[in-house]
């Protein structure tokens, strides 16, 4: 084999070029393209990747690879040109890919394996030298016998603390030359001390049926496959498709990726992939945020040395260093936690979609909503779709009804929480002993403290935004953030002791319910009540076993849970979503009634669905009672269509941001000039105008939004100018492609 002299590497600092270093000859063989190196970079050390191996440089003042990272190469070509396109699509620098695409203590190699020492016999031993050892130490013969019996090496702590030895026993057997050590890499598994039982694969119904072979056929020939989105109701059946999908993948020798949004990463999902694939319980690795460093490291070894065949994870997960990749399944694609709000701005579903043309694999996007992209690429037979119109087992959809909350009589406090039909429907699960959910997107006690003499709310000082006064802690608290300040008895401005609360969210709703209800047991689930680890685990446990009443939650309670006993799931208010300034704010709504909805009437008793509503005639709200997604595609289509937004053009926000207003304004509508100089006339750019939220975390921003259908141009073409104009140090211009954050 030829040996390449030079290796142009990507350091992992941002200087947006790539830089060609010598390869000693000490490390000629493990210098490979995707290797980590650390180099020499300007007066220090860093880390960097090998993207390519050369003969010759133009570069001068060459300097030599110092060290070589880890075994082998961390990243495959492949990754590296998925890389390389997130890099050009999402108009980012490639450093910046490079941090996602590998987990830090990856990157950095700061922690390393778990290592413990191992004991074992040196040969076999014989009764006669068991014998003449136990006349002069006894305890010696001990552990030799011990260790004889032995069919693989002791951890030696075990061993010593069963016996109840020291290990000046073991260092005198060792030193004798009757029993060896070794250090040896211990696996820190996230769910070692579970027991998974293999669960049988299920009799699919027909409808099922018919989505499987269209995947199975996918997977026999891959290389002319189309994505295959999956549309089945909530309760369709898609996780049973999606584990024999896994199933056909891994008998043609490949390996399969499953990404979850975060939210619902839950227990219950993880386990329903162990215990399916519990033949071998390595070949599942999890990722997800919750992983210690330790753990991280050792999963993402267990993927990237072949022993894991199966990811089941969150966004990044997208990233898993499989090799001969079947199969990705994104479930629940339509959800927006799939999109990183922070450079580089990916979206794991769309980035799935060219990892999967790239390994010449399939890709498996299922929802009971898909996204408007997803769905416009089948009717322009981009992508295939398989539907499931049937819950499994003829379970029965639940019955929406939407409560007009502007003929709810005022006169009672509780009436805009608990409308009167509300409070009946509870009422009556309550005396059936039957559970209810409690749905409001919105976290904390009121949402403003409100002075009734001088009209002014108390405002974040860094944000554009109300604080939000929770109960439990007594304290004002802004939820983009994190300012905190306490609650002042009379109006700062005015001097009035005239402060009123108002708006209410799932703090409040909780007190109301437990007011209203007495007897009933009402517990919350959202961000603030699941700070610990385990209560969200524990919450979840206890609702299923019939401990709680009454759930009242967040989006965290929106996703993916299966409780039997759940007749009645209660909106409190449907309109939050609606009035946000995004041309998605319909989509999802609609999204987010559906999801809700589906945790209705999952048993044998069917259920039903209360959504309070201040615009009970919006589409949105009048198609997902009906569960009409086709009803609810073509309006929102023709709009989409008749204002160029997505999914008929691509959207591109650019974010300037200043803690000097007038400096930020300045900057942005410099650039908006720029921008339409140099773009041809296909592609509009909007006014600079002050983003919705006009002030975060004390600095002021303002939106450019650009539409186009060449993406890649348009990318490209912004590239260009931003770089070649110079902000004052202190503003900054964030690019977001395809963005799903509008505020
Ligand atoms: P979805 O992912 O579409 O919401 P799931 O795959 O979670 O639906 O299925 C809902 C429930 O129905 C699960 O408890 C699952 O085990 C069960 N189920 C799925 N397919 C079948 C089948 N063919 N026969 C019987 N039960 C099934
Ligand atoms: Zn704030």
């Amino acid at each position: 084999m030829k040996l390449s002299r030079f290796a142009r590497v990507i350091v992992d600092r941002a200087i947006q070029r790539e830089l060609d270093y010598a390869i000693p000859e000490v490390l000629a063989d493990r210098v490979s393209i995707g290797s980590r190196v650390r180099v020499p970079f300007r007066d220090r050390s860093a880390l960097a990747t090998v993207v390519a191996l050369v003969d010759e440089t133009s570069a001068s003042g060459i300097r030599e690879i110092e060290a070589v990272i880890g075994e082998g190469p961390t990243l495959s070509p492949t990754l590296l040109e998925l890389a390389r396109w997130i890099s050009t699509y999402y108009c980012c620098p490639i450093e910046t890919v490079m941090r996602s695409l590998l987990p830090q203590v990856i990157r950095r190699a700061q922690v390393g394996w778990k290592k413990q020492q191992f004991v074992q016999v040196s040969s076999s031993v014989s009764a006669d030298t068991l014998a003449t050892i136990r006349r002069r130490a006894p305890r010696q013969a001990e552990l030799l016998d011990e260790l004889s019996k032995l069919a693989t090496p002791a951890p030696v702590a075990e061993i010593l603390a069963r016996l109840s030895l020291n290990s000046s026993t073991l260092r005198a057997l060792v030193r004798r030359g009757f029993a060896k050590l070794h250090e040896a890499a211990v696996p820190r598994d996230p769910h070692g001390d579970e027991q998974f039982v293999t669960s049988p694969e299920l009799t699919l119904n027909e409808e099922q049926y018919a989505a499987l072979a269209k995947i199975v056929s996918a997977i026999t020939s891959p290389e002319k496959a189309k994505p295959i989105l999956l549309q089945g109701v909530t309760g369709s059946g898609k996780t049973e498709i999606y584990l024999q999908s896994i199933r056909e993948t891994l008998a043609r020798g490949r390996t399969a990726i499953v990404l979850v949004p975060e939210i619902s990463l839950t227990p219950q999902t993880v386990e329903r992939f162990k215990s399916r694939f519990a033949e071998s319980q390595d070949s599942v690795a999890v990722l997800h945020s919750h992983l210690s460093e330790g753990e991280r490291h050792d999963e993402w070894h267990k993927v990237h040395s072949g022993r894991a065949r199966i990811v089941i994870g969150a966004r990044s997960a997208v990233f898993a260093p499989l090799k001969n990749l079947g199969l990705i399944v994104v479930d629940e694609e339509h959800e927006t936690s799939y999109k990183q709000e922070e450079a580089p701005r990916y979206h794991a579903r769309d980035v799935a979609v060219v990892r999967a043309k790239l390994e010449k694999c399939v890709v498996l996007l299922g929802s009971a909503t898909p996204s408007l992209e997803s769905y416009h690429n089948t009717l322009t037979a981009k992508y295939e779709l398989a539907t499931l119109t049937q819950r499994v087992d003829n379970c029965q959809m639940p019955r929406i009804r939407i409560i007009d909350l502007r003929q709810e009589k005022r006169s009672d406090r509780a009436g805009t929480i608990l409308s009167e039909k509300l409070r009946t429907a509870t009422a009556e699960r309550l005396e059936k002993h039957e559970q209810t959910i409690l749905f409001l997107n919105r976290r904390g006690f009121s949402t403003s403290l409100v002075c009734s003499n001088c009209g002014r709310a108390r405002d974040c000082p860094n944000c554009s935004v109300a604080l939000t006064f929770h109960r439990s802690i007594l304290r004002l608290s802004c939820h983009l953030c994190g300012h905190s300040a306490a609650v002042p008895k009379k109006c700062p401005e005015c001097g009035e002791d005239a402060l009123i609360y108002s708006g209410f969210g799932t703090e409040k709703v909780e007190a109301t319910v437990g007011h209203v209800f007495p007897k009933a047991v009402v517990k919350r689930m959202d961000a603030d009540s699941m700070t610990r680890k385990e209560a969200y685990r524990e919450t979840l446990r206890a609702f299923r076993a019939g401990k709680i009443d009454i759930l009242v939650g967040t989006q965290m309670i929106a996703k993916g849970l299966h409780f039997p006993n759940v007749t009645l799931v209660g909106i409190i208010n449907a309109d939050l979503a609606l009035h946000l300034p995004d041309f998605r704010a319909g989509e999802r709504t609609f999204q987010l009634l559906t999801q809700v909805a589906g945790r209705a009437g999952r048993g044998e008793t069917p259920g039903e669905v209360l959504v309070q509503s201040y615009t009970p005639f919006s589409p949105s709200i009048q198609f997902a009672r009906h569960h009409d997604f086709a009803g609810y595609v073509e309006q929102e289509l023709e709009f989409r269509e008749r204002c160029d937004f997505p999914p008929f053009k691509h959207a591109v926000l650019i974010t300037v941001r200043s803690v000097h207003e007038a400096r930020g304004k300045f900057s942005a509508e410099t650039l908006t000039r720029r921008l339409r100089e140099a773009l041809p006339e296909e592609f509009t750019v909007s006014d600079a105008t002050p983003a919705p939220l006009e002030k975060l975390h004390g600095q002021f921003r303002f939106h450019i939004l650009l539409r186009g259908s060449a993406i890649l141009r348009l990318s490209r073409l912004i590239r260009e100018v931003l770089d070649k104009l110079p902000l004052p140090e202190d503003v900054t211009a964030a690019v977001d492609v395809d963005p799903y954050q509008l505020l």
